[in-house]
């Protein structure tokens, strides 16, 4: 490399692997090439121009940038309609919008795919958490367990519903920080086709963060009646700097735009104060930034494996998020990896990651992350528990080559450290 100092041998490595990842990465181009085509197509439908980027103030009354956003956002994620908005401050925000949006005192959700996302836990109030959880408004909350190899369990999941009256089906598709399979759109179509089979008016949603534009078609386009997302994450794109979106079905959508800003008012208000050609350009920006990301994961996944990690999904295995675990076995490991990939960030590559004890974690976490949009993690960054096995995960990349960067300093400074080594065996394959 001309720019950065790493092993003769790693560089070596590093050849070999681009070769052996080419075939995944032309099924990549064919996926991103699909959905930019998508998007494009959608925003010369929409005839978005100047007047779309432009800024609103105070209430924010018909701001078409906004609402010409949310019609293209819907045609995005295969939905009727959408809310795309800044003022959304996280993903677990916006999935709370869309929850209490649909679910009424006395209703019951299901969960279909074991213990959600660590947030929302919360949210639902599974714990027992009352304050303002959805159990301090009385929804009732139960799920199916995930079977011993991490799918879920069509059975139970047809019989609790054939039983029992449920509002709603919530299914998580990524992983998020387990180590179960991430849902693919054929596995998320199978639970659409089960929960509508016994429960047609059971209302599905779909927790997308991380899948958004990673195959071609999404939760909506299978069978699901919501999804929701964080714009700090795929659909931002890596310029949105914050915001998230909720798609579906009109009149749920609708729902959520009353708990959204106030019942009655729903999706007229909302000043966009400048922030609609980020959102644009994000969205635009995104099944690109999306392959790319992607890749990255690919390619760790490949140069990973050769040096003898256990890493999730293989290099080779189909994918439904962005998101790549790799078991380093010991604490040295783990620091090391997350220190050298934060060497590689375009942002504090000069600051060094320690391990430290995260609110809501009960074991110190480290955490590599040198981005443009504080906590974005469609940019690439890297984390994990310190604990046994030493798994971190890690997802983004603005760019592969630029990806590529922070992976191979991550393995440089585990190679500096003594703690891995590239073997001849590893340049064979
Ligand atoms: C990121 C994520 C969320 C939301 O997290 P925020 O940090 O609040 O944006 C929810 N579910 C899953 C599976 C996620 O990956």
């Amino acid at each position: 490399m001309n720019f950065f100092k790493i092993d003769e041998k790693l560089e070596a490595l590093d050849k070999r692997i681009i070769e052996k990842v080419r075939p995944q990465f032309e099924y990549i181009d064919a996926i991103t090439e699909y959905n930019q085509q998508k998007v494009l197509s959608s925003f010369i439908k929409h005839k978005v121009s100047a007047v779309h980027l432009g800024v609103s103030t105070g209430y924010g009354y018909d701001d078409p940038g906004r609402d010409t956003l949310e019609k293209i956002m819907a045609e995005c994620m295969g939905a009727e309609d959408s809310l795309i908005r800044h003022s959304f401050a996280s993903g677990t925000h916006t999935l709370t919008v869309a929850l209490f949006g649909i679910l009424r005192p006395g209703d019951k959700v299901l969960v279909l795919t074991g213990r959600p996302y660590d947030t929302i836990t919360g949210v639902f109030g599974i714990d027992g958490e009352s304050d303002g959880s959805l159990r301090d408004f009385g929804v009732e909350y139960h799920e199916i367990p995930l079977l011993p190899d991490g799918t879920p369990d069509i059975n139970s999941i047809r019989s609790e519903l054939a039983w029992n009256n449920y509002k709603m089906a919530y299914i998580q598709r990524s992983r998020g920080y387990s180590l179960r399979p991430t849902l693919t759109i054929d596995k998320i179509e199978e639970l659409c086709k089960a929960v509508k089979s016994v429960s047609r008016d059971t209302v599905i949603m779909v927790d997308n963060c991380y899948g958004e534009f990673v195959e071609k078609l999404e939760p909506c386009d299978v069978g699901a009646d919501l999804c929701a997302g964080s714009l700090i994450k795929n659909p931002g794109g890596g310029i949105a700097p914050t915001g998230g979106y909720i798609a579906g079905k009109k009149e749920l959508v609708e729902k959520c735009a009353a708990r959204m800003t106030c019942p009655g008012v729903g999706r007229e208000v909302g000043a966009t104060l400048g922030l609609n050609r980020e959102l644009y350009l994000g969205l635009f920006s995104a099944p690109h930034v999306v392959g790319e990301s992607l890749k990255t994961a690919v390619y760790s996944a490949a140069i990973l494996g050769a040096l003898g990690y256990e890493v999730s999904p293989e290099y080779d295995e189909k994918r439904g998020d962005i998101i790549e675990s790799v078991t380093l076995g010991s604490r040295d490991a783990m620091v090391a990896f997350c220190q050298g990939m934060q060497m590689g960030a375009p942002v504090d590559s000069f600051v060094t990651p320690e391990p430290w004890n995260m609110p809501g974690y009960d074991d110190p976490v480290i955490m590599a992350a040198g981005a443009f949009t504080l906590g974005s993690s469609i940019e690439l960054s890297a984390d994990g528990p310190l604990r046994p096995p030493y798994a971190a995960w890690m997802q983004g990349g603005l760019n592969f080559h630029s990806a590529k960067c922070g992976v191979l300093l991550a393995i440089q400074s585990m190679i500096d450290k003594g703690l891995t080594r590239v073997r001849p065996q590893s340049l064979n394959f």
